[in-house]
């Protein structure tokens, strides 16, 4: 179970260590994409990202982006900023600390950022201690429900409009099983906000300034 949008309850019950939001009063939305880069689809996002003059942020595994330079190197060329996903998407609680920390280090060793965000949201409060010593944890505001296979296309798009607010942090993803609702709602979502005077910025380090 899942909520589309975090209660703001559990963003205070978690640790503050945890982003969930930007606390701004401007008309800007915070698009994240989680799992890429995939060839075939991360560059199908770049294109419509960029028919709105939009930048977002996007949370890559590293085993793709050892095996995808070429779109890893697309997301940077148009202004986007990269953060880190561990290596090979691992469920913090599942994983013991040391293999949590080593295998973000080992996509550390393959681009530089000072962002990260946990798999699943699932991390210890000893993981996120070590983590955030090197990095911010972001969070989200909405889950779009995009990998759930109960969700459809349109009802994604209407989580993605309905919970979206000033500051909101959205999470997509780029993995092959959400391809067709992403493609389907993000230009419709960018439309929609577009329309209304919004625009779409990447977690860089003057917004995070906080
Ligand atoms: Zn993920």
């Amino acid at each position: 179970m899942y909520f589309v949008h975090t209660p703001y309850l559990i963003r205070k019950f978690y640790n503050k260590k945890l982003i969930w939001n930007i606390p701004i009063n401007e008309k800007k939305i915070f698009l994240t994409f989680d799992d890429g880069p995939v060839p075939g689809f991360t560059n199908e996002i770049l294109s419509i990202l960029n028919q709105f003059d939009a930048k977002a942020t996007f949370f890559c595994v590293g085993e793709n982006v050892k095996n995808h330079k070429k779109e890893f190197e697309e997301i940077l060329k148009y202004g986007n900023l990269v953060g880190n996903h561990t290596f090979n998407h691992l469920k913090g609680r599942q994983t013991s600390f040391e293999a949590y920390i080593s295998n973000i280090l080992k996509s550390r060793n393959l681009y530089e950022t000072k962002l990260f965000r946990p798999p699943y949201g699932r991390i210890t409060a000893k993981q996120i201690n070590e983590v955030s010593k090197k990095f911010k944890i972001i969070m989200w505001t909405v889950l779009t429900g995009d990998f759930d296979k109960n969700v459809s296309k349109e009802k994604c798009l209407k989580n993605a409009i309905n919970y979206t607010r000033k500051g909101s942090i959205i999470v997509f993803h780029d993995n092959k099983k959400t391809k067709d609702k992403v493609l389907f709602a993000l230009p419709k979502f960018l439309e929609y906000f577009s329309k209304k005077g919004y625009s779409f910025e990447t977690l860089n380090e003057n917004v995070l300034k906080f």
